[in-house]
């Protein structure tokens, strides 16, 4: 079997120009531009591409992005009183902290600080408990939304199917086996400590990887026909690798998510979709 290959460059190019449309719907009405700040401490080199993918996505859907760049020995006071400014600045309506911090700054600490009106990453706590209890309103984190999107779009069947995720961070792994379970599958989260991993892959009708570490899963992990999403995105000798072996996965797959190309473009357009709604929602209830 050879996998129908699901690319999430078409649904970005999509949902962007439904995007593009409703910002430039907001500017005509209303003369504002919902302005995204990316606060960045140090000059980390991962941060700093992330921040040019983040201009990309605002230049992409005609909105504006305010970058906010301490130094790297900036205290965690200082960072602290940075974010607070832009929680209190009416003309900011959507933060992202950009990581990696360097490793005197606690993170945590940050995301706690952190308005949850203008959480567009749904990293604060309050976010990621609205999206466990499966309450309205929140920000669902952009990555794992994406990927939801192009499943959807793909017509994959959820209710009573079973779905392994790989992963439990708080910003892929974790929310993406809550949309699952929201879903009706019958979800499985593994990670690092859980044994026999392989055969626990090989259960999934949807397997959805999300570690970091370039090409562990291999085809002899994929029940056959299973839906493959590869959200690993690791540098190899200047080659973007997922955390899947692509050929041999997407010869026993029945739909796979590629890398590059699969769920990495939907990402930053999910986060411009977050950023408009936090918008609307904060010229809807202001000091929410
Ligand atoms: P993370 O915070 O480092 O989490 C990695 C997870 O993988 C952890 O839960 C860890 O388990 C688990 N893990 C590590 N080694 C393992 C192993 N040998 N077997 C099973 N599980 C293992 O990473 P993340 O932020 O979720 O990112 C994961 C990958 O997705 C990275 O490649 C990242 O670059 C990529 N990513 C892609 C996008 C996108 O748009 N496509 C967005 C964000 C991230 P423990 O919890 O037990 O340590």
């Amino acid at each position: 079997m050879t996998a129908q290959l699901l690319k999430g460059r078409d649904s970005a190019k999509q949902l962007q120009s439904e995007l593009s449309k409703g910002f430039s719907e907001l500017a005509a009405d209303t003369g504002v531009q919902p302005t995204l700040a990316a606060l960045q401490v140090g000059t980390d080199a991962a941060a700093a591409g992330y921040l040019r993918a983040i201009r990309r996505a605002c230049q992409g859907v005609g909105t504006s992005l305010r970058p906010v760049e301490l130094s790297e020995d900036s205290s965690q006071g200082e960072v602290q009183a940075a974010l607070t400014e832009l929680n209190e600045d009416g003309a900011v309506h959507g933060i992202m902290v950009l990581e990696p911090l360097p490793d005197h700054i606690d993170s945590t600490q940050l995301i706690d600080l952190l308005s949850p009106a203008k959480d567009v990453d749904g990293v604060h706590p309050l976010n990621a408990g609205r999206l466990a209890a499966q309450r309205e309103p929140h920000f669902v984190p952009a990555t794992p939304a994406g990927a939801m999107r192009m499943l959807e779009e793909a017509e994959v069947d959820f209710k009573g199917k079973r779905a392994v995720v790989i992963g439990r961070s708080d910003i892929v792994g974790k929310p993406m086996a809550l949309l699952l379970l929201h879903r009706h599958c019958t979800v499985t989260i593994a990670h690092s400590r859980t044994e026999n991993l392989p055969a626990v892959a090989r259960m999934a009708d949807i397997l959805c990887v999300a570690v970091g570490r370039p090409e562990m899963v291999t085809g002899d992990w994929v029940k056959p026909g299973a839906v493959v999403v590869d959200f690993g995105t690791t540098y190899v000798d200047g080659a973007l690798k997922g955390d899947c072996e692509q050929d041999s996965v997407a010869e026993v797959a029945g739909k796979f998510t590629p890398v590059p190309g699969g769920t990495g473009p939907m990402t930053n357009v999910m986060l411009m979709r977050n950023l408009l709604s936090a918008y609307r929602r904060l010229a809807a209830a202001p000091g929410i």
